[in-house]
This record gives C-alpha cells, sequence and structure tokens, in this order.
C-alpha cells in the first residue's frame, strides 16, 4: 500500500481530497470500508480520543489490518483530535498513520511547542507518522448542537498559519475557516448549511505548502466543498452526519422489528444506511463536479 505522504501529494496534483470518516463501533468502521470499496478509492479511518477508549487502540489497528488486507482498499488510520502526548504516543506505538495533535485550545506558544516536541518523540517511535496540527476555534464535539457558535471569532490567519508550521514542523495542518464541530438541528433537517471562507483556505494553502485538513466537515454546502478541495484542502472530516445516519437507522430497524433481538438481523440496515452517507460524501471529494470547479475556479483567476 502507497503510503499516505505520497498519496497527500498526489490528491493535491489531481485535485481530489481524501474522505476521513470517524468510528467508534464495527458497524461504523465496516460501513466506511464497504464505501470505499464499491468506489475503490482510498480512506482514512479516524477514532479520537473518546472513540478509541471505548472500543481499544490496538483493538481498532488490529481490525483495520485485517480489513487493509482482506479489502485491497488503501485504508489508513489516524488518531483524531488526540490532547497529550501520553495518548500520542499510544496510538503511534499502535501503528497509526497519522495523529492529530491538538493544543488548539492552549495558547499558542504553548501549542507550538508542545506540538514541535510531540512531532520529534512521535517520529522517533513510528518514523512514518504524519503529524497534524492545529490553531483556531473549530469548536469540539462532533453531536447535534442547539445553536451553534459563532465561527468568525476564531479564524486562522496565513500569517500564524505560516509561522506555525515552520515553528513545528507538523506534516499536516487543520486550520479554522469557516468549518465546525457538530452540527445544529437545523442542519440536519437539512435546513442551513455551513459555508466555508475559500479564499482564507487558498491564502494558508499559499502560506504554508502542507497538507490541509478540513475538519468538521458535516453539514457543508456540496459545492463550498468542491471550493475547499481546488483552492487546496486535502483531507476532509465528516462524523456527525454519520453519527445521526447510525442513529436514525438504528432506530428505525428496531422500530421494524420489535420482537427481534439478533444483533445481526438488527445491525445491517444501519450498515447500509451510513455507507449510503459515506459513498455520497467520497464521490463528492473524489471528483464528482471537481474537474468543472477547477474550470470555473481558472477561469476567475485569470
Ligand atoms: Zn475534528
Amino acid at each position: 500500500m502507497q503510503g499516505l505522504r505520497d498519496l497527500l501529494q498526489q490528491t493535491q496534483q489531481r485535485g481530489v481530497a481524501i474522505g476521513h470518516f470517524n468510528i467508534s463501533d464495527l458497524v461504523l468502521l465496516k460501513a466506511v470500508v464497504a464505501a470505499a470499496r464499491e468506489l475503490d478509492v482510498p480512506v482514512i479511518v479516524g477514532a479520537s480520543q473518546g472513540e478509541r477508549d471505548f472500543m481499544g487502540v490496538h483493538e481498532i489497528a488490529a481490525l483495520v489490518k485485517s480489513l487493509r488486507e482482506e479489502s485491497g482498499v488503501s485504508i489508513f488510520l489516524n488518531a483524531d483530535h488526540t490532547h497529550s502526548l501520553a495518548k500520542a504516543e499510544e496510538a503511534a506505538k499502535a501503528g497509526f498513520d497519522a495523529v492529530v495533535f491538538d493544543l488548539s485550545a492552549l495558547p499558542i506558544e504553548e501549542n507550538v511547542r508542545q506540538t514541535k516536541e510531540a512531532v520529534v518523540a512521535l517520529k522517533a517511535i513510528h518514523p512514518p507518522i504524519l503529524i497534524e496540527g492545529e490553531i483556531g476555534d473549530i469548536g469540539t464535539g462532533s453531536e447535534i448542537h442547539e445553536t451553534m457558535i459563532d465561527v468568525s471569532k476564531g479564524l486562522t490567519t496565513p500569517e500564524e498559519a505560516k509561522q506555525f508550521v515552520a515553528a513545528t514542523g507538523i506534516d499536516i495542518l487543520a486550520p479554522a475557516v469557516g468549518n465546525m464541530h457538530g452540527m445544529s438541528a437545523s442542519m440536519v433537517r437539512g435546513e442551513a448549511r455551513k459555508h466555508l471562507d475559500i479564499e482564507r483556505i487558498a491564502e494558508i494553502k499559499k502560506a504554508t505548502r502542507v497538507p490541509l485538513t478540513l475538519h468538521g466537515g458535516s453539514g457543508t454546502e456540496g459545492d463550498d466543498f468542491r471550493k475547499a478541495i481546488a483552492a487546496g484542502i486535502n483531507i476532509v472530516h465528516i462524523n456527525t452526519e454519520l453519527r445521526v445516519a447510525w442513529r436514525e437507522s438504528l432506530e428505525a430497524s428496531l422500530g421494524k422489528q420489535p420482537g427481534e433481538v439478533v444483533p445481526y438481523k438488527i445491525l445491517p440496515p444501519v450498515i447500509e444506511a451510513v455507507k449510503e452517507v459515506v459513498l455520497s460524501r467520497l464521490r463528492l471529494f473524489n471528483g464528482e463536479g471537481l474537474a468543472a470547479q477547477r474550470v470555473e475556479l481558472e477561469s476567475a483567476a485569470e
């Protein structure tokens, strides 16, 4: 399997992005892998600290390894939002391909100092591992929020992005560009959408020249995704949309089979429902409508 670093380079050249989907059980993992397999595209499986605590760091690594071998698809494993070096080291030792070392809640000087140390420490444990750093405010919980906070407050500037990348030696940057973790109830109902600061993405890309990740992609307007990828986003994170599909389809399946207690009879429709969400996002990130978007951006730049 090709390494994640090379693959990111290629996506940049081809103007596509790799889909990153969080999992916290086998149902979600099977759905993500089935979708990637159907489209024959690479995918990143993400597990945050909470998701890893629930499933087990080594158990997730073992499951992904066996699915990777069996499916023939490039499946990468990312330790999403890791807030301490000890937790990041645990993932590096388990063979994760990437770590999101997220100290964005700390003052910037402290974020720089500790992220720089983590890059050195984690690469000493697992040399091919890619370290993603984060600055700016993109919220925390991938869940349904009563109201979404004002994203315009904590946006990343191109200058601080450039300084942060140079000072820490990170491989990937997660900027705040209008994205936000979680979805509002109106987004779940399809009445509202997130909008991204495309110009800012292009400026951050120009200033840093590193792969960029878009966190909190759930509920984002499809056209904004296309523009963001054309402007330099290489990885897109989707979590809440999968969790919503997981819960709604689980309730529907239980409702349809009131006396059923057999998990393998209750859960297949849940895998199918989550897989559909992953399929539609992967199609979008891997080219559906992207070529037209590039032409549009290029002609706008002329
Ligand atoms: Zn995130």
